[in-house]
């Protein structure tokens, strides 16, 4: 089904700029990698204009594939295709049809998703959320941002959306030589939009409401976390929107907690537990989930050595901006999970989640056992997630993962 690509003269490929690589550099793209750093490139035939296409040899002139340039950019050219293709109509069209197919595959059910994950698609710089009928893009780099109105088309041949919407308010956007903006780019936005996640029923505000819409990342995760969610007392801290928190409750947790610093995020959640008529189950606190394990626990006095919860969810933001901040988010991440161990009775479940790109997998597992350890606790770990399926993971491109998770039970 897909649109065959448009294979470009040879005269029309040579009269791109090319960009040589210096020896040893072409294996990361030959693997898959799209990012060319300016350090890897020996010379250029001419200077390309930024945000146009370029096509990118090895120092023996042997073509490895075609890419956006940006002189304003770290990454200097972003490669699209290891073919002799031009990006053009078909190219987008055929790019999006088989992020399209991907999501169809392995979340057959699903109504709002993530279309396409950047590089993780094959399109680098650009992000494209499936909320039912609207659709939100963001555009990271010079040439995606270029061809925003060829990108726009395609979506609405391929979709036939409602609407379309620009959320660029990212401040990576400088580093690109981009400004920040958000508007809407086909239709009419909606005050409120009303997605369905897993069947649930989710309202969201894109114009004004939170910038980041709803997680889809952890869609697939809300399903995992509720299967043990029967008949359990339930706490779902950095609970935002309440996704974790309404799913324990719709799979018959007897009693959920949600807790989020923002009462924009709490309010919102109540709304949505009513919408699932969940609410009878459904408690919300805004609070610093720091300060309000500490309260609790001060609250609870003598009681707190009797356990009151059953399955606690951690889902907080990324702890970490850079790779200086990481020993300030370990000591972060540390005290939740002591302080949620402490709370969990004995075979009960902690689902914990880290979604920093500095924070690997094992440095999180160390931190949890180290918490484990000082809480006298010992664990017994029964799952290991990861992002749902529309943010596919490319183990050639490490920046494609960056949500781990485990579940545990206290043995
Ligand atoms: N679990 C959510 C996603 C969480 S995102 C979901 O599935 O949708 C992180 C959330 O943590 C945000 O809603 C943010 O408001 C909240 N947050 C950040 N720091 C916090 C803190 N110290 N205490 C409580 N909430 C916090």
């Amino acid at each position: 089904m897909h649109t065959a690509f448009r294979l470009v003269s040879p005269f029309n490929m040579d009269s791109l700029p090319t960009i040589l690589l210096k020896p040893g550099e072409a294996d990361r793209i030959i693997a898959g990698h799209p990012w060319l750093y300016e350090a890897s490139i020996l010379r250029q035939t001419k200077v390309p204009p930024d945000g146009s296409v370029v096509q990118v040899k090895d120092h023996r002139q042997r073509f490895l594939g075609v890419g956006f340039f940006n002189s304003k950019s770290k990454i200097r050219v972003r490669v699209l295709s290891t073919d002799r293709i031009e990006i053009d109509e078909a190219f987008f069209t055929s790019r999006l049809q088989r992020a399209l197919e991907l999501r169809r595959r392995h979340m057959p059910d699903a109504t709002s998703f993530r279309l396409v994950n950047a590089e993780s698609d094959g399109l680098s710089g650009l992000i494209v959320d499936k909320y039912e009928d609207v659709l939100v893009v963001q555009t990271s780099s010079m040439g995606m941002d270029h061809r925003k109105d060829l990108i726009v088309s395609c979506l609405r041949k391929l979709l036939k959306p409602r609407a379309i919407l620009e959320r660029n308010e990212m401040a990576s956007r400088k580093f690109e030589g981009l400004e920040e903006t958000s508007g809407v780019l086909f239709g009419e936005v909606p005050e409120e939009i009303e997605v369905r996640l897993n069947g649930l029923l989710f309202h969201m505000n894109l114009k004004s409401g939170h910038k980041t819409g709803l997680y889809l990342d952890q869609q697939a995760n809300y399903q995992l976390v509720a299967q043990r969610a029967r008949g359990a007392r339930v706490l779902d801290c950095f609970s935002f929107l309440g996704g974790f928190a309404i799913h324990a409750a719709k799979a018959g947790a007897s009693q959920v907690l949600a807790v989020d610093q923002s009462e924009d995020a709490i309010a919102a959640a109540r709304r949505n537990c009513d919408a699932n008529g969940v609410g009878a189950v459904c408690g919300f606190e805004a609070a610093n989930v720091f300060d309000w394990f500490k309260i609790r626990a001060s609250q609870r006095g003598d009681a707190a050595s009797t356990p009151e919860w059953d399955l606690i969810i951690l889902d907080p933001p990324s702890f970490t901006r850079n790779r200086a901040s990481v020993p300030d988010a370990l000591r972060g991440y540390k005290e939740i999970h002591l302080r949620a161990l402490r709370m969990l009775r004995p075979g009960g479940m902690l689902a914990t989640f880290c979604c920093s790109h500095h924070v690997h997998s094992e440095l999180f597992l160390d931190v949890i056992l180290s918490a484990a350890f000082d809480a006298r606790k010992v664990l017994r770990r029964t799952a290991i997630y990861s992002q749902s399926p529309d943010h596919p993971v490319i183990p050639s491109i490490p920046e494609t993962e960056y949500l781990k998770g485990f579940a545990f039970e206290l043995v």
